[in-house]
């Protein structure tokens, strides 16, 4: 038997001879119900390629123009980037695929307890290199591809991502999965296939203009659609009782269906053979309400009615943090939490499967209140359908739904007004309505004279309209309840659900948020991962608390010229990937000061901007020696929600600001701004290993947790920050000499406002502040119109909602602490490989663990079992 030669199948190392049979089946839908094993096996033996588990470089390059021949229909001398592209795609997806297949079987005999991730986001990214990474193909391709005469890196980038997120809380549903198949847990991941995904952004004169994001225009070759499982979806219509044998029941007739088709992704977990299933839901007519329309003779209004079952899937909500009422909306929600019940109930369960055992095979998790609906979903399926009694129905969702809560904004907080609720899922209405007061009632039983916490805590709020409110209702079904922080938790647990965590203690718990350090370090950043690896070995791509090896090669010269020639090299790259991209010429020899996140005033993106203009206005006003301003380029990275006027104001006024600034000579090689339109995770690849300075400043408070924080300081960048979300927890663990901490903390926040805030009082008192303010409002940055700008000055004259005039001095302080310590190379330096060392904690796969251990209780599978 040749060395080193592994099945494909598993972390087993079962190695397998030439000629060896390997047995799997063809499942009808991955991750659903096979047929029965022993008959298919019969049929299906080993149809697998040689060449798949061989993995030469002649195999793949067999397989590789197989797929360009027979696949795409092209020769190689006519292949287009797209046409190879493709076929790339689909060759190295036949190679995970074995791993797949392999997977659901085990799955199938172990029913072992899974996840169930429901999330109305999935900002995936670019899946070629994650996939190669995943299948440790990425030699054999770089080399079979090389002999082709065939660029990888030109086909990475001819893949476009799919952006079916809007930013944090869709990439925290990506790394979460990409963690759970790394670490052998079983999960599948549920949300929806919008047809249209984020916005592409476009920048015309400055301002944002949104352009559709048609990521399937040139093909998908990732998923796997399987309309013959498709799920049909009812909305509208009514509720009657009738008479069940004595018992009295409720059933609810729908006015309309659409029909939910699967489309399954794999999610590859790294180098260990599973591979999890994702699973998004694509809406489509019904044949039945067509047929019956056509039948009509009505052609056009048949075609008309089928645009608007697709329609429920067509696009993602672009607003992040600030969810609109939107009927659509809900429909999203309803529509992808019924396919993923029904599909889990009767496809992933084993047919004579006991619902009453349900909490052993599997937890909902809910990311954010988007999923919240599947609560009186599954009440229904339970009462409604399966004719359970309510205790019994009730006493099982109490135990297999858990939820997360992404936010400490009150504007935030999901509701649905009862009206269109009960017009769109009358039936769900009336569940939520006797949860609620069951619920009252053991509220009322604890707290007999205290009606107005009744009021508070009840799941349907009364004004200014009857709404239901969506984290209410979680918090009161769910096992438990988990903010993404520790300041978050605690902020949730003693302002935002208060009575809550009274009322149920043991429900309240916390999961800091984390990154999958496999595509935001491994991938993102090959320089230092090689030189990480170089030093500790490969184990911290899966255990990345090994980072802390490095600590003592902070201190090592040698290592710190190393790691400060890749910093140099990431900006580099940058440099060449802006100029392509966006037309932006970029000096590499300035520090790289980086804030790119969501546009959001509570993110304070004019505060750094405030500072830019500052700098700007002290040095062209002879007040600063610019000799001694440290070069530096501001990058901005953020979309703003198409309908957030004032975010589109600010993102206006970044790009003028950074016109004037750029084509000044008084501040050439100085300062200059590069804003790239349409910031997603592919751009977040490049920006962010070559980054300095990370920004975090945040009103103390607002920032549940942040993700991007994360990423900055694994890939070496210093952070200058407020004591908010994750940023508590950097800051404790790379150690305040590493941390560039300023700003007003929660409780003082908290004081500033009771107090009664008066923004006025720092301009008067404040010159500085007062003369960048003054310059914008003077027209200088919008060819002298004083009123283009106005409303964001007046804006933070008059309001400030979140304290930015409040926090400008000390933040102008702490970046004269960051130049300072900036120009200390060495000890820069030493400090960010310290941010490295000391930031493995971060990982989503510490998230993961705990999530397991103090929600989930699903551990991982034996891959030796
Ligand atoms: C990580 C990430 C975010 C989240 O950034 P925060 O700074 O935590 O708000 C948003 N968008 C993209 C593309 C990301 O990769």
């Amino acid at each position: 038997m040749p060395a080193g030669r592994r099945d494909l199948v598993g972390e087993r190392a079962r190695t397998v001879a030439p000629g060896d049979v390997v047995t799997y089946f063809v499942v009808r839908s991955p991750g659903t119900r096979p047929p029965d094993v022993a008959s298919v096996r019969k049929v299906t033996q080993n149809t697998e390629p040689i060449a798949i588990r061989e993995r030469t470089v002649d195999g793949f390059t067999r397989e590789f123009l197989r797929e360009l021949n027979f696949g795409q229909g092209v020769d190689l001398s006519r292949a287009s980037v797209n046409d190879q592209y493709l076929a790339l795609a689909r060759t190295v997806r036949h190679y995970l695929m074995v791993r797949w297949l392999e997977t659901l079987r085990r799955q199938y005999e172990l029913q072992a307890k899974s996840v169930a991730y429901l999330s109305a986001e999935f900002l995936l990214g670019r899946q070629l290199d994650n996939a190669l990474l995943a299948s440790g193909l990425q030699d054999v391709v770089e080399e079979g591809l090389g002999n082709l005469g065939i660029d990888l890196a030109t086909l990475r980038d001819a893949e476009v991502e799919p952006g079916l997120g809007n930013g944090g809380l869709g990439r925290l549903a990506a790394c979460f999965v990409d963690s759970l198949a790394t670490m052998n847990v079983p999960c599948i991941g549920y949300g929806i296939r919008y047809e249209y995904g984020i916005f592409r952004q476009t920048f015309v004169d400055g301002w944002q203009v949104e352009k559709p994001d048609n990521w399937l225009a040139l093909g998908s070759p990732w998923e796997f659609p399987h309309p013959e499982a498709a799920v049909t979806v009812s909305f509208g219509g009514h509720t009657e009782t009738y008479d069940d044998e004595g018992t009295e029941r409720t059933r609810w007739v729908p006015g309309w269906s659409v029909l939910g088709v699967p489309y399954n992704y794999m999610v590859p977990g790294f180098e260990n053979g599973r591979v999890n299933t994702l699973r998004l839901w694509s809406a489509q007519a019904t044949r039945a309400f067509d047929l019956e329309i056509f039948n009509a003779g009505d052609y056009a209004e048949a075609v008309r009615a089928q645009t608007f079952a697709e329609n429920i899937s067509k696009v993602l909500y672009p607003e992040d943090s600030t969810p609109q009422g939107k009927e659509l909306r809900l429909q999203q929600q309803y529509f992808f939490v019924a396919c993923s019940l029904a599909n889990f109930l009767e496809e992933v369960l084993p047919e004579d499967f006991d619902l009453r055992r349900l909490p052993e095979r599997i937890i909902f998790q809910l990311n954010d209140t988007h999923p919240v609906i599947a609560i009186p979903e599954l009440m229904r399926i339970l009462v409604d359908e399966r004719k359970w009694n309510w205790d019994d129905a009730w006493a099982v969702i109490q135990k297999v739904f858990a939820y997360t809560c992404h936010t400490l904004l009150p504007e935030a907080l999901e509701v649905w007004s009862a009206d269109l609720l009960g017009r769109l899922l009358p039936r769900h209405l009336e569940i939520i309505y006797r949860i609620n007061e069951e619920f009252l009632d053991g509220v009322r039983e604890r707290y007999p004279d205290d009606e107005l916490r009744v009021r508070r805590m009840s799941i349907i709020a009364e004004h200014p309209e009857r709404s239901v409110r969506m984290a209410f209702l979680a918090t009161v079904a769910g096992t438990k309840v988990n903010g993404v922080a520790a300041l978050h938790s605690q902020l949730l647990a003693d302002k935002v659900l208060h009575d809550f965590s009274e009322y149920f203690p043991e429900k309240f718990t916390n999961v800091t948020n984390g990154i999958t350090p496999r595509r935001f370090v491994r991938l993102a950043n090959p320089g230092l991962s090689g030189l990480i690896t170089g030093a500790i070995g490969d184990g911290w791509v899966t255990d990345l608390e090994r980072l802390k090896e490095l600590e003592p090669l902070a201190d090592d010269a040698e290592f710190r010229r190393l790691f400060r020639e890749i910093k140099t090299n990431n900006k580099h790259r940058l440099v060449d990937v802006l100029r392509e991209r966006d037309g932006i010429e970029l000096d590499p020899d300035t520090m790289l000061d980086v804030m790119v996140k969501r546009l959001h005033e509570y993110k304070r993106q004019t505060l750094k901007l405030l500072h830019v203009v500052s700098l700007y206005e002290r040095i062209t006003s002879g007040v600063l020696d610019i000799d001694k301003v440290t070069p530096r380029t501001f990058a901005f990275g953020a979309k703003a929600a198409p309908g957030y006027r004032m975010a589109k104001q600010i993102i206006g006024l970044i790009n003028a600001v950074g016109r004037t600034i750029n084509e000044d000579p008084a501040v050439k090689g100085r300062l200059s701004i590069a804003f790239p339109a349409n910031y997603n995770v592919t751009l977040a690849e490049t920006l962010i290993p070559a980054a300095d300075l990370s920004e975090q400043i945040s009103l103390a408070g607002k920032e549940a947790s942040g993700t991007g924080n994360m990423k900055f300081a694994l890939n070496g960048a210093l952070t200058i920050g407020t004591d908010d979300g994750a940023n508590v927890e950097i800051r404790q663990l790379v150690g305040d000499d590493h941390f560039f901490l300023f700003g007003l903390t929660e409780p003082e926040v908290a004081d500033v406002v009771d107090a009664g805030y008066h923004p006025t009082s720092y301009y008067e008192s404040n010159k500085t502040l007062r003369h960048a303010l003054d310059l914008i409002a003077s027209g200088k940055f919008s060819g002298g119109d004083r009123h283009v700008f106005e409303p964001v000055v007046a804006n933070l004259l008059q309001e400030d909602r979140f304290l930015v005039l409040a926090d400008f001095q000390a933040y102008l302080d702490a970046q004269d602490r960051v130049d300072a310590a900036y120009a200390d190379t060495d000890a820069w330096t030493r400090s960010a490989v310290l941010n490295v060392a000391r930031s493995g904690f971060f990982s989503s796969d510490r998230s993961m663990r705990d999530y397991i251990d103090r929600i989930w209780h699903t551990p991982p599978i034996d891959p030796n079992a």
